[in-house]
């Protein structure tokens, strides 16, 4: 079997595509760097595919299409339980895989994994969930009946932060309905998600049905472009997001883009306050703040909350475990590149300063240490932004509607929480504010895969949300049949036809 690496010194190994069941070296000459941000260190090289390289993927996903597509769902399905199997067994290399090139902890990367192994799970029933309509003799020997279809080939396009879970969002759910994919993993984590296209076929799928490119813009345009991609899945940030959906839809293509996040938790005053802390902390500084559901505005309705709040966290914050993301029982690693780093640095003025944490042994990793920022104001452009680290920023307001307001109002909306023991309350929050994800005590509301994922407002563009029935309408299209059988003759009929 062709090799996923090879090495280019013998600290640094190179990368390849996989198309059509095979490891494909880089031609383009364009390579990315990948670093080890535990040591700051670059640890690999990831070919930037060409125009002509994606189009290579896109004609392997078009070859395998109607055979996989002709594929009974049962057989389908079969192949997806297998998958399932295979991604368990591996699941600790794959955790492994995300956790060097992104750099969240080890039982951090093993959840992502499985969050993602979920959706394969839920994928396996598409016998059931796939099923069309039949309403039996509709006129006389008149029967109609509609039928899923998949799309052809489809493409994904994912960002660093999850490169296994968001790969198999996508995957899981357009494979299972017969379509055939190629996917263009971030450049900065890409590792796992070859690997996840490799065990497909281990698993039993015919080649070229689970294709992965790697690249950078090129790629993604290619992909915009190219007339044989039917539908393209994007997660990224919001600015991407805009431009894949613009370009992906007047190219008549079906998208759905998932963009940036700034998630506001509500603290009422009612709430246990150790409850919220250790929601907070999880949810604000696990994977180094570097999730789209991470909590990022603590919305204190009161002072005397805030002051409260801030006197739990503050020794937490100091207190937080940092270190190199393979070292297990840590809370947080480090940030996935120095260049991130300086993004999120900029950002920072606080009651807790984690900006000059320095990580023993690992001086060049990409670490910050948590920060705690009192007195954020609306009109700040830290507010404004979404951040992306380990940044909590609390907020003091007078009323549970200003408070309620702040989540509705901003440009984002993916996630937001209520911690508070007032159910209407809760109820009110819930039912009202404009975001499309809510927890009510639960700090990370991410809808499990029976469910489905997605944001409003700024944070996704288009019509469906990720996984669960959403996942499996956006990657199928109905056909609705209306059928004849009778031995009655027909007459001529110049009206509309309406059924008698
Ligand atoms: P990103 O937008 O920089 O990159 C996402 C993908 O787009 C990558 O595959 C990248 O190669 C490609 N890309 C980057 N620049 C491009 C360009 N100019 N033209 C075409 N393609 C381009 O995002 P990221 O930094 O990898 O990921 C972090 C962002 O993703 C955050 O904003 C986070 O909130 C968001 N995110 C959202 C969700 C969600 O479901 N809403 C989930 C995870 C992450």
């Amino acid at each position: 079997m062709s090799q996923p690496a090879a090495a280019v010194s013998p600290e640094i190994t190179r990368l390849t595509h996989y198309v059509n069941g095979e490891h494909v070296a880089g031609s383009s000459g364009r390579f990315g760097d990948i670093f080890n941000p535990s040591l700051g260190v670059k640890s690999s090289e990831v070919p930037l595919a060409s125009r002509g390289e994606v189009e290579a993927a896109i004609a392997a996903a078009e070859r395998a299409f109607p055979s996989w597509a002709a594929t009974s769902v049962l057989q389908r399905s079969r192949i997806m339980a297998r998958y399932v199997q295979l991604l368990y067994k591996h699941q600790e290399e794959l955790a492994e895989l995300v956790s060097k090139q992104h750099g969240k902890v080890f039982e951090d990367a093993m959840g992502s994994v499985l969050r993602g192994i979920e959706v394969c799970e839920f994928a396996c029933g598409a016998p059931h969930a796939q099923k069309g309509e039949f309403s039996d003799n509709v006129a006389r020997g008149i029967d109609i009946y509609s039928m899923r279809k998949p799309l052809g080939v489809v493409a994904g396009i994912t960002p660093f932060n999850f490169p296994a879970m968001i790969p198999l969002w996508m995957a899981g759910m357009a494979l299972i309905t017969g379509n055939t994919v190629v996917m263009k993993p971030s450049e900065k984590d890409p590792s796992c998600p070859l690997r996840l296209a490799e065990l497909f076929v281990e698993a039993g799928a015919p080649v070229g049905v689970f294709n992965v490119v790697n690249g950078d813009k090129e790629a993604v345009d290619t992909l915009l472009e190219d007339s044989r991609i039917k539908a393209v899945s994007f997660v990224g940030s919001t600015p991407i997001a805009k431009y894949v959906y613009a370009t992906a839809t007047a190219n008549g293509k079906r998208c759905q883009a998932m963009g940036g996040a700034k998630n506001h938790m509500l603290i009422l005053p009612d709430a246990n306050l150790e409850d919220v802390a250790n929601a907070l902390m999880g949810a604000a500084y696990g994977s180094a703040g570097e999730r789209c559901m991470a909590i990022s505005v603590g919305v204190c309705i009161g002072d005397e909350v805030a002051d409260r709040l801030i006197e739990i966290l503050k020794p937490r914050v100091e207190a937080l475990r940092i270190g190199p993301s393979l070292d297990r029982g840590l809370e947080m690693g480090p940030l996935v590149t120095g260049e991130h780093r300086e993004k999120v640095l900029n950002y920072i003025q606080m009651v807790v300063d984690g900006r000059d944490f320095v990580c023993e042994g690992h001086e060049s990793g990409f670490f910050l240490g948590g920060s705690l920022v009192d007195q954020v104001k609306p009109e700040m452009q830290s507010y404004q932004d979404e951040i992306f680290g380990p940044v909590l920023q609390i907020m003091r307001v007078g009323s549970f509607d200003e408070a309620a307001a702040l989540a509705t109002d901003h440009p984002y909306g993916n996630g937001t929480s209520i911690f508070t023991r007032n159910g209407a309350a809760a109820r009110t929050f819930a039912d009202k504010v404009e975001v499309g994800m809510v927890g009510i005590n639960v700090p990370i509301p991410v809808p499990l895969a029976f469910h489905s994922f997605g944001g409003w407002k700024s944070s996704a563009f288009g019509d469906h949300n990720q996984y669960g029935m959403e996942g499996l309408r956006f990657y199928t299209r109905v056909k609705t049949v209306t059928s004849r059988w009778t031995d009655d003759g027909l007459e001529a009929e110049f009206m509309m036809p309406v059924l008698k």
